[in-house]
C-alpha cells in the first residue's frame, strides 16, 4: 500500500465535490481538518463567525466520516493541538508517516504561504468551485484598457446561458439595476429569514467560542445555516419570500430592518454549503415559472456571476501585492464608533449595530454607509480591510479584499471602479430612513448641525482634485463645488476639518 497522504479540507472549503477530495482515495489518504486558534485570531474574527465556521466544518466532517473517508479532526481544545495549521499538518504527517499534501486553492494568499513552506510534497489543486477560473480570468483581461464588470458579466450570462433567449439577453436589456432603486417602505411585509436553532454540535461550538475569543461581536441569539441541508432551505426560503421584492428595494436602508429582501446566503455560498450555479438557476426557474420579476431575478444574478465572480478574478490577478493598495494615500485611524464606539450619526450607528449583533451588513450599508465615510475621512485602507475581513459572517479576503480596497475605499487607483463611491448625505436620506432620527441634519451644509457626510464630501473632492477632476463621471462634480460662493467653500472646508480633528483626537462625532 502506498503511503497515505494528507488531503487539507479548510473551514470554507466544506464542498463534497471539493478538487482536493476529488484527487484523493478514500481506501489510502487521511483528510485533515483542524480547527486553531492562529486562524481565529488572524484578525478579530467576530463570534458568530469563527462559530458558523467551526459548527460547518464539524457537521462536514461527521458527513465525510460516514461517506467512508477516514478524517483526523483537530478540536481548538484538543490537548496535542498546535494550534496552527501548519503545525497540525506536520503534527498529523508524522502521525500518518503521511510525505505529500494534497489541497485545493486557499482563498487567503498568506494561507498560501505557509502551506508552500510546509517540508512536504505539496500540491495546490485549482479551486473549481467558481465558474471563472484565474486563468479565464486573466485572459478575459488580457489587453483591455479597463476592468470592468459589466462586460465581465455579459460574457457570463453568455457562457453560463443565464437568462439568455438565443445569444440575447432576455427582457432586451442585460442589466435592468435602473429598477433597482427604490427606497424601502416600512409598510412592505418581507418574511425574515429562515434562522436555524443551534443544535447539540453548535451549542458545544457556541460554548468554546464564548469561553475563548473575546472578540468585537454578539454570540447569539445564532442561526445561521451550518449545514448544506440548512443552506438548501435557506435558498429555498429567499426564492419563495424575499427574491420577488430584492431588486426593487436591493439599494434601500430601514431603520431596526437589517434584512429587507437580502439573501444572507453569502456565508453559506462561501464556505461552500452552497453553489454559485445553484443559487442562479433557483433564481432563473422562479422568474421563468413567473413566480419573481426578471429585474429581481437579474439583480440578484447579476451579483453572483458578475460580481463575485469577478472580485475573485481581481483578487487572483493581483495577487498578494493587492492588499498593501493605497492610491490615494490615506492614513487615518479608523474612527472607535466602527467598534461600536458612541456616535451621532444615525446611519453609522445602525450599520455597526447590526454587524456587532448579527455579523451582517447589506452592501449599501458596506459600501455607501461605512465604506463611504472611512473613504471621505481619509481611513488607512489596510485599516478598513481588516476591520472589513473581521466583522462580517462572510468575509474571507478573495472576495472582502477587492470590494474594500476596490470598490470601497478606491485604494486600488480604479482597477474595480472606474470611479469612487462617494456621496453627501442626500444619498443616504434617499435610500433610508435614518437621517430623522440623526444628531445632525442632513439638509444643513455647514455649521455644527451639518451632516458630516455633507462636509467631508466636498473635502474629499478638493483634496482630490488632481486625480479626479479630470474623471468624465466627476467633472460636474467639481464644476459644481466651483461655482458656489469662495466663503461657503471656505466654511465648507473649515467644518470638514472640525470633524476630522475631532476623529483624530477621538472625540464622538
Ligand atoms: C466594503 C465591502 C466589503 C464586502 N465584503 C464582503 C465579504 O467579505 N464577503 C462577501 O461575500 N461579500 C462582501 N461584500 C459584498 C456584499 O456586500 C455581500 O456579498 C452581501 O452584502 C452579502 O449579503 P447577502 O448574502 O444578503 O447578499 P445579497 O444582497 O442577497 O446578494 C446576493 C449574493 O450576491 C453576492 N454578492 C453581492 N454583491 C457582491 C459583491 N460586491 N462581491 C461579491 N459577491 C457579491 C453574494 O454572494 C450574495 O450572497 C462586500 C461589499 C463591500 C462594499
Ligand atoms: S444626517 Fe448624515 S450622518 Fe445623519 S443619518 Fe443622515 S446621512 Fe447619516
Amino acid at each position: 500500500m502506498p503511503k497515505p497522504r494528507l488531503i487539507l479540507v479548510l473551514g470554507d472549503q466544506l464542498s463534497a465535490d471539493l478538487s482536493a477530495l476529488r484527487a484523493a482515495d478514500p481506501a489510502r489518504d487521511l483528510v485533515v481538518m483542524a480547527e486553531v486558534t492562529g486562524e481565529g485570531t488572524s484578525v478579530p474574527h467576530h463570534p458568530q463567525k469563527i462559530a458558523l465556521i467551526l459548527s460547518a466544518m464539524r457537521h462536514f466532517a461527521q458527513d465525510l466520516r460516514a461517506a467512508g473517508w477516514q478524517v483526523a479532526y483537530s478540536r481548538l481544545d484538543d490537548p496535542g493541538n498546535g494550534q496552527t495549521l501548519a503545525a497540525e499538518l506536520l503534527r498529523r504527517a508524522a502521525e500518518a508517516g503521511a510525505e505529500a499534501l494534497i489541497c485545493t486553492h486557499p482563498g487567503e494568499w498568506r494561507v498560501l504561504a505557509d502551506l508552500q513552506a510546509l517540508p512536504l510534497a505539496v500540491t495546490v489543486l485549482p479551486d473549481d468551485r467558481f465558474l471563472c477560473s484565474p486563468g479565464d480570468f486573466a485572459a478575459w483581461a488580457e489587453g483591455r484598457k479597463e476592468l470592468r464588470m459589466e462586460w465581465f458579466y455579459r460574457d457570463m450570462r453568455r457562457k453560463t446561458g443565464l437568462l439568455m433567449e438565443g445569444d440575447k439577453p432576455a427582457g432586451g436589456q442585460w442589466n435592468l439595476d435602473a429598477e433597482n432603486r427604490k427606497r424601502a417602505e416600512r409598510s412592505l411585509l418581507r418574511r425574515a429569514p429562515l434562522r436555524f436553532a443551534p443544535d447539540a454540535v453548535t451549542e458545544e461550538v457556541l460554548t468554546l467560542v464564548e469561553a475563548r475569543f473575546a472578540h468585537f461581536g454578539r454570540l447569539r441569539p445564532f442561526g445561521w445555516p451550518v449545514t448544506r441541508a440548512q443552506a438548501v432551505q435557506a435558498l429555498d426560503d429567499f426564492v419563495t419570500h424575499r427574491l420577488p421584492s430584492f431588486g426593487a428595494e436591493q439599494d434601500a436602508m430601514l431603520e431596526g430592518e437589517p434584512w429587507l429582501s437580502h439573501s444572507l446566503l453569502s456565508a453559506a455560498l462561501n464556505i461552500g454549503l452552497l453553489r454559485p450555479l445553484e443559487l442562479c438557476r433557483a433564481a432563473e426557474d422562479a422568474w421563468r415559472a413567473g413566480r419573481v420579476p426578471l429585474n429581481a431575478a437579474e439583480g440578484f444574478i447579476r451579483q453572483i456571476i458578475g460580481w463575485r465572480e469577478f472580485v475573485r478574478g481581481i483578487w487572483a490577478l493581483k495577487g498578494p501585492a493587492y492588499l498593501e493598495a493605497n492610491a490615494l494615500g490615506h492614513g487615518r485611524a479608523l474612527p472607535a464608533a466602527y467598534w461600536g464606539g458612541e456616535t451621532r450619526m444615525a446611519c453609522l450607528r445602525a450599520a455597526v449595530g447590526q454587524t456587532e449583533a448579527l455579523a451582517y451588513a447589506h452592501h449599501i450599508q458596506r459600501l455607501m454607509v461605512t465604506g463611504n465615510f472611512a473613504l471621505l475621512a481619509g481611513v488607512d485602507p489596510a485599516a478598513a480591510h481588516q476591520w472589513y475581513l473581521s466583522v462580517y459572517i462572510d468575509a474571507f479576503e478573495w472576495v472582502e479584499a477587492p470590494n474594500t480596497l476596490g470598490m470601497s475605499q478606491w485604494a486600488d487607483g480604479g482597477v474595480v471602479g472606474s470611479k469612487p463611491y462617494v456621496s453627501s448625505g442626500a444619498y443616504i436620506d434617499r435610500m433610508s430612513d435614518h437621517c430623522r432620527g440623526c444628531g445632525y441634519k442632513v439638509a444643513e451644509k455647514v455649521g455644527e448641525a451639518a451632516c458630516p457626510f455633507n462636509l467631508l464630501y466636498w473635502h474629499f473632492l478638493d483634496r482630490h482634485r488632481a486625480r479626479f477632476a479630470r474623471n468624465p463621471r466627476m467633472a460636474q462634480m467639481y464644476r459644481t463645488w466651483d461655482r458656489m460662493p469662495a466663503d461657503h467653500r471656505a466654511r465648507v472646508m473649515n467644518g470638514a476639518e472640525t470633524v476630522l480633528a475631532r476623529l483624530d483626537r477621538g472625540d464622538v462625532v
